[in-house]
């Protein structure tokens, strides 16, 4: 241990040591510090503390108390949901791409049908994608694509037979500004506002284009008026969830979300 005067100085963690204070603590020789995590107010510790390796002014220990809680919490999410449809269908998703003792393993491998990185965690898959609707499965609707927020949906049973196969002759979407391109064979979307045109792009997810209908009409006449999420096409979590991902939840202001909220 350092003699009391070369201590002064000395950088422990997030400590610095200033000076050698007058006062004593248990009869002990203290000493000034400050923490990087306030570095305009002083603390005391004393010869043993510091000797004993202490490295903030208490912050570092209530930052891992915190980081500790959150895991707990993390885990019983995980454990508390282990049986429920939404669990299953993401253990079931990771087995299908991970575990080459699943049956499906080897045609998804081969087809280089993998799952998103934020879903490799249940929180993230989760997050994503809400809890599983009651009698619903986890459906990819583009199967050759693989497991990520764009190209998954709950879908019931008839609808993923339907995906299975290549979409065949006239399709059409149930949502306003969304129409089925024959030539693309791809979902399109676009809008007009005050006699302008807007093409928003192609996509095999028609609620995603949706989304993006709902989106340039609040950036563009600032209301959710004639909105799908309006119209009760698109529930407004949906809307909210893809805005949030796009970093563009200004767009729905207090006053238009519990506007759509009342009319759901
Ligand atoms: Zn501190």
């Amino acid at each position: 241990m350092p003699a009391r005067k070369e201590r002064i100085g000395t950088v422990q963690g997030r400590l610095t040591v200033v000076r050698i204070s007058e006062e004593k603590i248990n009869n002990q020789l203290t000493y000034v510090c400050v923490c990087s995590c306030n570095p305009e107010k002083e603390i005391l510790k004393t010869s043993t503390t510091l000797g004993a390796g202490t490295k903030s002014c208490g912050c570092l220990y209530r930052e891992n108390a915190l980081k500790q809680l959150e895991a707990c919490r993390h885990m019983s999410i995980t454990h508390n949901m282990s049986q429920t449809p939404t669990y299953i269908a993401w253990r079931n998703m990771k087995a299908r791409c991970d575990d080459p003792n699943h049956q499906a393993y080897a045609n998804y491998k081969a087809r280089g049908i993998n799952y998103c990185a934020e879903w490799a965690t249940f929180e993230g898959f989760l997050k994503d994608m809400g809890e599983c609707p009651e009698g619903l499965t986890l459906n990819r609707v583009d199967v050759n694509k693989g497991y990520d927020l764009n190209n998954c949906e709950w879908a019931n049973y008839t609808k993923q037979g339907r995906d299975k196969r290549k979409p065949k002759g006239r399709q059409t979407s149930k949502y306003k500004g969304v129409s089925f391109n024959t030539k693309e064979g791809k979902y399109k979307g676009a809008l007009r506002v005050d006699g302008n045109y807007y093409h928003l792009g192609y996509h095999n997810n028609d609620k995603i284009l949706a989304c993006r209908y709902d989106e340039k009409v609040l950036e563009l006449t600032g209301s959710s008026g004639g909105t799908n999420a309006q119209l009760k096409l698109l529930s407004l979590n949906d809307l909210e969830t893809y805005l949030d991902e796009r970093g563009r939840t200004n767009l729905l202001s207090k006053e238009e979300r519990s506007k759509l909220l009342a009319n759901i």
